[in-house]
């Protein structure tokens, strides 16, 4: 697995739809590249970010308008 695979690969990671050999693969370039660790960390952070300001209104009303913008480009919007 090459880095471009692995981010090929990240969204379904992240929402554990990879096969089990899949997941070996990936956590196997994982562990032997720092590059794409730190890509996983900052990514799961940015997911974190978007769904908990799309888990209510009102939450998302009380985050900073940059923020809320910055996620919403995140997500493709
Ligand atoms: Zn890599």
């Amino acid at each position: 697995m090459t880095c471009r695979d692995l981010i090929d690969f990240l969204d379904d990671y992240v929402d554990e739809r990879l096969s089990l050999i899949e997941r070996a693969k990936f956590e196997l370039h994982l562990a032997a590249c720092r590059d794409c660790r730190n890509y996983l960390a900052s990514y799961r952070e940015t997911v974190r970010l978007a769904r908990a300001a799309g888990a209510t209104e009102e939450t998302a009303a009380e985050m900073p308008a940059d923020l809320v913008r910055a996620i919403m480009d995140s997500r493709g919007r």
